[in-house]
């Protein structure tokens, strides 16, 4: 069947000093119905204009998607218009956010909140789209649900924000969910009680999931596929477990050895969603060719500061961008 989603070379830029620099870079992957993937990287690698771009929501100007397609159910969303994009967002893809105070609306009550949504959604009465939010906070675990619906935001910890946003996201039974650090936000305890729920709806409501995070503790835990990225490019990306067992870049090596410490409380410094300093990686490190790693990379040799390494298959669906793969596989 037709795949649920297949972004082909995508690449995002970002006008800065009058110059469009590119973020995302020739970035393809895909995804099935109900398929749970990471995307994984450090802040400013591309990964959240990525989740936003597949929203339509790429904040322009200063950002523009400049090439490649990116194809839900066969639609490409690149080229839909403003109202499509409204309709797609209501209806086929959801985004869980990081700050869950700054998206609910701190006037109404959350059961007002969702009720709303699925009132515009399904064309439901007041009674009926009231009951389905109760329903709903059921869904994500509030306790007492009909109680609880008359609560405004501010009444609810952080973790229970977070859930009444996981509620929002699905009142309109969306065929994929994007979540981008759903859990920055969140002490470790919440953090895992977030992620609980994400595996238990996984099994419940059949929607696809991206989970997008710094954390590849977490994608070990949540997601069957993972990509990384690093500095707006695809570097390796296969099965979960593969991944975890034999990871092949020296970048994803480096992440897969911190492992042990799962569940890591908030980065010190997580970027705002739409502050374009963090989102933008520094054009020396874009512009310059070679790989975008080497500074950083143990193992690299003189072919690496001059030519950008090629995405090298590697078998069982997994790829890796690094010069020492494609040399081994030659
Ligand atoms: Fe390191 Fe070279 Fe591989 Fe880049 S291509 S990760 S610099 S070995
Ligand atoms: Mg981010």
């Amino acid at each position: 069947g037709k795949k649920l989603l297949s972004v082909r070379n995508l690449e995002i830029t970002f006008r800065t000093e009058g110059e469009d620099i590119p973020v995302v870079r020739d970035l393809s992957f895909d995804l099935d119905h109900g398929d749970t993937l990471g995307i994984v990287g450090e802040s400013g690698c591309g990964k959240s204009i990525t989740a936003l771009s597949l929203l339509g929501l790429v904040p322009s100007p200063p950002g523009r998607i400049s090439k490649g397609q990116i194809l839900f159910e066969g639609e490409d969303l690149v080229q839909a218009g403003e109202r499509r994009l409204n309709q797609v967002r209501g209806n086929d893809i959801s985004m869980v956010f990081q700050e869950p105070m700054t998206s609910l609306n701190p006037v109404y009550t959350i059961g007002e909140q969702i009720a709303e949504t699925a009132r515009v959604h399904f064309g439901l009465s007041p009674a009926k789209a009231w009951a389905r939010a109760v329903e709903m906070l059921d869904l994500v675990g509030i306790p007492s649900p009909d109680t609880r619906a008359h609560d405004f935001p501010h009444q609810l910890s952080g973790g229970m924000r977070q859930r009444v946003m996981i509620a929002i996201a699905l009142v309109c039974e969306p065929k994929l969910l994007i979540a981008d650090e759903p859990t920055t936000a969140l002490d470790v305890t919440v953090q895992a009680q977030v992620f609980d729920l994400f595996q238990e709806l996984k099994q419940k409501i059949g929607a696809a999931i991206i989970l997008i995070t710094h954390d590849i503790g977490v994608v070990a835990q949540m997601t069957n596929r993972v990509m990384v990225m690093y500095a707006g490019r695809k570097i390796e990306e296969g099965p979960v477990a593969e991944f975890i067992r034999d990871p092949r870049h020296p970048y994803t090596r480096g992440l897969v050895s911190c492992i042990p410490r799962l569940r890591l409380p908030p980065d010190d410094h997580p970027a705002p969603l739409f502050e374009i300093p963090g989102v933008v990686p520094s054009p020396w490190e874009l512009n310059r060719p070679g790989c975008a790693f080497a500074p950083r990379c143990a193992r690299a040799m003189a072919r690496c500061r001059t030519e950008n390494p090629v995405l090298a298959p590697l078998g069982d669906g997994r790829a890796a961008a690094c010069w020492l793969e494609t040399e081994a596989a030659a």
